[in-house]
C-alpha cells in the first residue's frame, strides 16, 4: 500500500441476540471441580456470559473467506496477502510477515451481556444433558451423559468494532465486507454446534447511523 496514513477509525456498534442457545466454550481454567463438563466461557469478575472478541473475529474472517473463495485447499486462513484480498486486509495475512498491507483493519471487542446490575448470571445460562459421542466411531458412548452448558435464547449482548481507515483504503468497500460478514453469521451460526440449531444470531446496529433499521 501507498500510504500508512491512518484516516480514522469507524465504529460499528449494536447488539447481538441470541434467537437460539449459544454455546462458546470457556477454556479449562475456568472450569470449577463439581461443576459441569462443558461450561459457557464467563465473566471473571461478573460470572455473566460474554462473546469473546476473538470467536466473533475468527467467525467473521472463516465466512468471509468463504465467500469469496479464500480458504486454503487444507482449511487454513488466508495469508495472500495480495493488494486486492479484502480477507488480508481487513483481518491480516495468516502468517505472513512479508506483506504491504499495513495494519490489520479491524478491532472486535469482547460482546459483554446487556443486563441491568441486580440480574442472576444463572437466568441466562441453561444445562442440556447430552449423550457424548466418541469421535472417533460417531457413536454414543455407553449411555454417558454429558452437561453442558449454553445461553438461552433472547440474550443480548453490546458487541463493539472498529475499523481502522487508511489513506488509501475504500472505506465503502471495507465497511461492505465487514456488513456480509456479519450477515454471514446470521445465515449460519456463532459457536459450537450449530447443525444441532445452536447460535442462531442476529445483529442490529446503533453505527454506523447508515445501518440502523427503518422503523
Ligand atoms: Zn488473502
Amino acid at each position: 500500500m501507498a500510504s500508512l496514513k491512518m484516516i480514522k477509525h469507524v465504529p460499528i456498534a449494536g447488539t447481538l441476540e441470541c434467537l437460539t442457545g449459544l454455546r462458546i466454550g470457556g477454556t479449562k481454567d475456568d472450569i470449577e471441580i463439581g461443576g459441569v463438563d462443558n461450561p459457557v466461557i464467563r465473566h471473571l469478575r461478573t460470572r455473566f456470559p460474554y462473546i469473546p472478541g476473538s470467536s466473533l473475529k475468527g467467525k467473521m474472517r472463516s465466512s468471509l473467506e468463504y465467500a469469496l473463495g479464500k480458504v486454503g485447499s487444507r482449511g487454513e486462513p488466508c495469508g495472500c496477502g495480495l493488494a486486492g484480498c479484502l480477507v488480508c486486509i481487513i483481518f491480516g495475512p495468516h502468517r505472513n510477515t512479508r506483506h504491504s498491507l499495513g495494519p490489520t483493519r479491524i478491532l472486535v471487542r469482547d460482546a459483554m451481556m446487556s443486563v441491568d446490575g441486580n440480574e442472576d448470571p444463572e437466568r441466562w445460562i441453561e444445562v442440556k444433558s447430552e449423550t457424548a459421542i466418541d469421535r472417533s466411531t460417531g457413536i454414543a458412548g455407553n449411555g454417558s451423559l454429558r452437561q453442558n452448558e449454553r445461553v438461552v435464547s433472547g440474550a443480548k449482548f453490546a458487541f463493539d468494532i472498529s475499523m481502522r481507515i487508511f489513506e488509501d483504503d475504500d472505506e465503502g468497500t471495507l465497511l461492505g465486507s465487514v456488513r456480509q460478514a456479519l450477515t454471514l453469521i446470521e445465515q449460519d451460526y456463532l459457536g459450537a454446534s450449530g447443525s444441532r440449531g445452536y447460535g442462531k444470531v442476529k445483529f442490529s446496529f446503533i453505527e454506523p447511523a447508515a445501518w440502523r433499521e427503518q422503523t
